[in-house]
């Protein structure tokens, strides 16, 4: 029953009791038969008792009344401040806007958001909007006015900028509602206001994070503290090939690639305790199958009980970093022309096979190869046909190795090989000569068919070396030794092979001694002409008279000579001395045509030979047509645009020029053609096969027609029989020098030569 009803009823109740009691309570007092007197007396009381009745009636209706009105008001005080305290709590206030009177009220907390007292906020609408951000004003009012016109009563929600006491503004959140009044007319607007800047902030950064988070190029997986994957962005999925609805939920360990064992994942999980993150690299399987690696760092989310709630692990495909650091190592380690590993790689491996020696008691051997007379081909053929008969060189030699053997190009024409399982010199040297044997056959480069050999130094470990320089540096002496054995041969490493690399340092420093003391001497050797016999010239080559070796042959100190520049005061002297006795003998009325001088190509490929011949012929008086240098085929053809420069000036000088052991060297015809020169000395080692020797005939043969179809005079070097002699008169060679005709002899012991012969005349 609701309060109108109760009270009606209440109403009727005491109009229905009263009127019975005024209709009835009379007749009752007459049935008593009173006198007047008691009855106006009972009359009176009567009276007084309803009044006192009703009045009590109406005293414990109104206090019944009073204490409901009481109790609600309670409540009501008691629910406004709950809302109050609630709000406050939130960080919120209320707000009142009476639309008919245009005033607002302001809880005091709202103006706590404000950091004002709601004094200041006032009442009026429009101090309020003084607050808000201009650029919320429109949608601010827009939506007053669409709650006005559409006059809905629904709960809406806004959030616009208030500015706060301290300058900044606040973005407040409003819930509010439209309450009609009995006309259905808007009365009223009240709601609740919130501040969320902070909120705000946070849906800023998150918005934010989201974005990097799906633009960014790491793969990022999230799991739960039980480890299951609980998110991942869109790289995660363009590296490991898994989508997202294929990973929730899983364990990141479907990723695993089995390469790391269970120390590896035990010390990640133990970092991760101990300082909450991880880094480093890691091997894992995309889902195609095929492994790669990553750079990964996890981290720990722990929640505000400082537990563990996630794991995040971001991570990089390094795949192409580390392809190119391999690239990196393989360039650093290996020989770009041949692929075959360089020297730095090649010292390690002989470095790894000596300490494997050292352990497990193995022996081996370190070989040097290198390629005679490789110089010549790269240049007389250019540098592209020499790197590419490098390469093939390179290749041939890698067929023949065998296991545990490393074939390496360390440098220019040197290769170098390492065979670890080599126990003896024997098996050194089967392998040293099927190297060599491989070698023999043609190389076709660029459709030019080319012939190269090789000579190998060979050093066994342990035996001759246990440290990788010295057994390198064994191996060059015993090189050095094969070289000088004449070519296309191996030699072993030996004690003797260091001291002699010693005597050459002694040497060096004795020949200077010799220069300054006097001691060299130059003999001379006859040149003869093939034709008649007669001597027509000689040649100067000079020796050393050593206090206590005695005599010593260019050969010994010549290529010491020049390893040490001291060539260029040998020759120098030389070239004074043999001219003064040119001029000596030709004063002396000898009929000798010319004296030739050897040139070292070192001298020769400075230039300024020509000054020094020059100064040489001026200052001896020497016609230059009485002097002839020697130089070789190679030294011309190491630079020949530099040589042939320089041998045209020579030639202006009026000096003869000679090609010194002619078909040791590459020379090519073309250039050859050019070359101001007037003869070609065959080398010795072709003459010395005569006559027997059908291809050194061959060559002989072919050379002299060579010359002489270039215009050039011919001599053979070296003759020692007689049936050399008979051969080269009949292949038409002009001049001849040899045993057969006279040793290097000292200019007097010649002048009696000379002297017997001066009765016959010269040609
Ligand atoms: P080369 O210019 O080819 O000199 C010829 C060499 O052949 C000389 O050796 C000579 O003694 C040797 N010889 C001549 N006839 C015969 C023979 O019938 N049989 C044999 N087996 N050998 C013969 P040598 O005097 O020992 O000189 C060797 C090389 O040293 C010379 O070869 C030359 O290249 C160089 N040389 C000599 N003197 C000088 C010099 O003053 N300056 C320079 N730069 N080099 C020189
Ligand atoms: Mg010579
Ligand atoms: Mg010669």
């Amino acid at each position: 029953m609701n309060a109108p009803q109760g009270a009606w009823r209440l109403t009727l109740s005491y109009a229905f009791g009263a009127a019975l009691w005024v209709l009835f309570s009379d007749g009752l007092l007459m049935a008593l038969e009173l006198s007047v007197a008691q009855q106006e007396r009972v009359q009176l009381l009567k009276g007084l008792g309803f009044v006192l009745l009703t009045s009590a009636l109406l005293y414990s209706i109104l206090r019944s009344h009073q204490q409901h009105q009481q109790q609600g008001h309670r409540a009501l005080l008691r629910s406004e401040k709950r809302l109050h305290q609630a709000l406050e709590a939130a960080g919120g206030g209320i707000w009142d806007w009476d639309l008919q009177h245009q005033q607002v009220y302001f809880s005091p907390g709202y103006a706590a958001l404000l950091g004002i007292r709601p004094e200041t906020l006032g009442v009026d609408p429009l101090q309020w909007q003084q607050h808000l951000h201009p650029d919320d004003r429109v949608a601010f009012e827009r939506n007053i006015q669409r709650r006005m016109s559409t006059l809905s009563t629904a709960p809406y929600e806004v959030s616009y900028r208030l500015q706060h006491q301290d300058g900044s503004y606040r973005w407040i959140q409003s819930r509010g509602r439209l309450l009609l009044d009995k006309h259905g007319q808007p009365e009223r607007l009240i709601g609740t206001a919130s501040d969320i800047t902070q909120r705000r902030k946070d849906e800023d950064s998150l918005r934010q994070a989201a974005v990097v988070f799906d633009a960014t190029q790491e793969g990022v997986l999230v799991t739960d503290a039980q480890q299951h994957v609980v998110h991942c962005n869109p790289a995660f999925t363009r590296i490991t090939g898994y989508s997202e609805k294929e990973i929730l939920g899983q364990s990141p360990s479907i990723l695993k690639s089995g390469r790391h064992d269970k120390d590896f994942y035990n010390s990640l999980w133990q970092a991760l305790k101990n300082r909450g993150a991880w880094s480093g690299e890691v091997w894992n399987r995309r889902k195609s199958g095929e492994i790669y690696p990553q750079w990964q760092c996890i981290r720990e989310i722990r929640d505000g009980q400082g537990e563990v709630s996630h794991y995040v692990a971001v991570f990089s495909d390094i795949t192409a970093l580390k392809r190119s650091q391999q690239e990196l190592d393989y360039l650093a380690h290996h020989d770009p022309l041949s692929n075959l590993p360089n020297r730095l790689l090649f010292t390690e491996r002989v470095e790894h096979a000596l300490e494997r020696g050292r352990i497990d008691g193995y022996s081996g051997a370190v070989m040097l190869i290198d390629l005679d007379h490789f110089k010549h081909i790269n240049e007389s053929l250019g540098h592209n046909i020499g790197d590419l008969l490098l390469k093939d060189v390179g290749e041939r030699l890698s067929q023949q190795l065998g296991k545990r053997m490393t074939l390496a190009r360390l440098g220019g024409d040197e290769f170098g090989l390492l065979d670890e399982s080599c126990g003896s010199p024997e098996q050194a040297a089967v392998l040293a000569q099927r190297l060599q044997t491989c070698m023999s056959s043609v190389f076709q480069i660029n459709q030019q068919e080319l012939f190269i050999t090789a000579s190998i130094g060979i050093s066994l470990y342990p035996d001759d070396a246990d440290d990788v320089g010295q057994i390198l540096r064994n191996a060059d002496s015993a090189l050095f030794k094969a070289k000088n054995s004449g070519r296309e041969s191996y030699a072993f490493y030996s004690q003797e092979l260091t001291a002699h690399a010693h005597q050459r340092v002694e040497l060096a420093s004795a020949l200077r001694h010799a220069l300054d003391h006097q001691e060299l001497r130059v003999y001379y050797q006859p040149l003869i002409c093939l034709r008649n016999q007669h001597v027509i010239g000689v040649e100067a080559l000079v020796r050393w008279q050593h206090p206590q070796r005695g005599l010593v042959a260019p050969g010994e100190f010549i290529p010491v000579a020049e390893e040490t520049g001291l060539i260029s005061a040998i020759d120098a002297w030389v070239l004074e001395h043999s001219c003064r006795q040119m001029v000596a003998w030709q004063a002396a009325g000898y009929a000798l045509k010319f004296v030739a001088v050897n040139v070292s190509s070192r001298l020769f490929s400075r230039g300024e030979l020509d000054h020094r011949v020059a100064e040489v012929l001026r200052a001896t008086g020497l016609d230059p047509a009485c002097l002839e240098l020697e130089v070789t085929e190679s030294a011309v053809m190491d630079n020949p645009d530099a040589a042939l420069a320089l041998l045209q000036r020579l030639r202006a000088l009026g000096i003869r020029l000679a090609i010194d052991d002619f078909g040791t060297g590459y020379s090519s015809l073309a250039r050859l053609k050019r070359l101001p020169v007037h003869k070609l000395k065959i080398d010795q080692s072709f003459i010395s096969g005569l006559p027997h020797d059908p291809s050194d005939v061959a060559i002989t043969r072919t050379v002299i027609a060579l010359g002489h179809s270039l215009g050039l005079k011919v001599l053979a070097e070296g003759i020692e029989q007689v049936e050399q002699v008979e051969l080269l008169q009949q292949l038409g060679c002009d001049h001849a020098q040899g045993y057969y005709f006279g040793r290097p002899q000292p200019a007097d012991q010649l002048a009696a030569r000379l002297a017997a012969r001066s009765d016959t005349p010269h040609t």
